[in-house]
């Protein structure tokens, strides 16, 4: 048997960010308590917490201080270093654990790891130099797309080479760091899958979502995808592989892409392209718009609590408002049917993810 963590316990969260203030949120609602730990003092997530540390991830006593506060650890980015997750870990429980982070902070382990699985990814080799890259284009035509193997995000650290590019400035361009070079993937459709699994093995999934980007950073997502029956089941067969596979606890993501149907699987095909360890922004719509919510059902998972329904409440759609979008806060609020979500953040840069605002509609 789970040993569950009773209300009044305190999930420790690494990541002051949006998801880190979402999850205290939905901590909350149940009666626990949460405890942040970020390095920056204008972290979101601080103003919903009852406890937070403003220290670095290497801060040695924080770390030990932090884990001996809290009854459990989880995290809101994928980043983690690892050193600072052994160290917790040998303090504190850590849901998901270190072989999760491990696998999904490095896109070649990533990508080696669920082809592994006979799950399809686009063709990907290992770059280390412009020879290996200049390998790499051959094989796989252009256009093609070279990417960080850590550390990237909404686009950032990667670049496309198509037709005429020069490798050795492509790889320039990332700044010469370890990389991997991808085939281009003629998608029609971005899809995820947000699912969860609990510490006794139970995996639920919530309905595909389908995704829209706007200068590589989300923008919309909209639930049920469009996509064949059929092809969703596969894409959540693949997320229960992948998160078997991990041994995984807690709530996972995993973005794919739709290629169109051919003669020998008509309903068309999945392409995993990126695992998230964590709440993903495309599970934002459960808030509203599902039984449990991606960030109640992560609680529950890393505290022992079995699963809540993932069943979906109604076709919904979630927008970002990212950058000066947020400005627009007021007709939003004047709309009664939208659900607006403002995460505090101080400054409306270019690109921030400021807030986001979901619609459900009742079927
Ligand atoms: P990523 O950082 O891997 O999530 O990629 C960001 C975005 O770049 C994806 O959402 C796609 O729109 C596009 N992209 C990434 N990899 C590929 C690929 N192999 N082929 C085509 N488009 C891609």
């Amino acid at each position: 048997m789970t040993q569950r963590l009773s209300p009044g316990a305190t999930v420790g969260i690494l990541g002051g960010g949006q998801l880190g203030r979402m999850m205290a949120i939905a901590a909350a609602a149940y009666g626990l308590k949460t405890h942040i730990y970020a390095p920056d003092p204008e972290s979101p997530a601080f103003e919903v917490a009852g406890r937070h540390t403003l220290a670095a991830y290497d801060d040695e006593a924080a770390l030990v201080a932090f884990a001996a506060a809290v009854d459990v650890v989880t995290y809101e980015f994928e980043n983690v270093p690892a050193d600072t997750v052994h160290l917790l870990s040998r303090h504190v429980p850590l849901f998901p654990d270190d072989k999760a982070l491990a696998i999904t902070q490095d896109r070649l382990t990533e990508k080696t790891f669920v082809a592994g699985l006979g799950i399809p990814t686009a063709p990907f080799n290992d770059v280390a130099e412009v020879a290996d890259l200049e390998a790499a284009l051959a094989a796989f035509g252009r256009p093609a797309i070279l990417k960080t193997r850590r550390f990237g995000y909404d686009g950032k650290g990667q670049v496309k080479i198509g037709p005429g590019d020069d490798a050795a400035a492509a790889l320039a361009a990332i700044g010469h760091v370890p990389a991997i070079l991808e085939g281009f993937v003629p998608f029609t459709r971005e899809i995820s899958v947000v699912a969860a699994r609990d510490r006794e093995g139970n995996f639920a999934a919530y309905d595909v979502c389908e995704n829209e980007h706007r200068n590589h950073i989300l923008d919309v997502t909209r639930v049920p995808s469009a996509i064949p029956a059929k092809l969703a089941d596969e894409a959540i067969a693949a997320t229960r592989r992948i998160a078997e596979a991990l041994g995984y606890v807690g709530v996972i993501a995993v973005e794919m892409f739709v290629l169109e149907g051919d003669a020998d699987a008509p309903d068309g095909r999945i392409i995993v392209n990126e695992i998230a360890p964590r709440v993903h922004n495309s599970g934002h719509w459960t808030i509203e718009g599902a039984v449990t919510s991606q960030f109640a059902q992560h609680i529950r998972a890393v505290c022992g609590w079995p699963l809540g329904s993932t069943r979906r409440t109604g076709r919904v759609e979630m927008r970002n408002l990212i950058g000066e979008d947020v400005d627009r806060w007021q007709e939003i609020a004047g709309d009664p049917e939208l659900h607006l979500h403002l995460y505090g953040k101080g400054s409306a840069r270019p690109g921030r993810k400021m807030g986001h605002v979901t619609r459900v509609v009742p079927e």
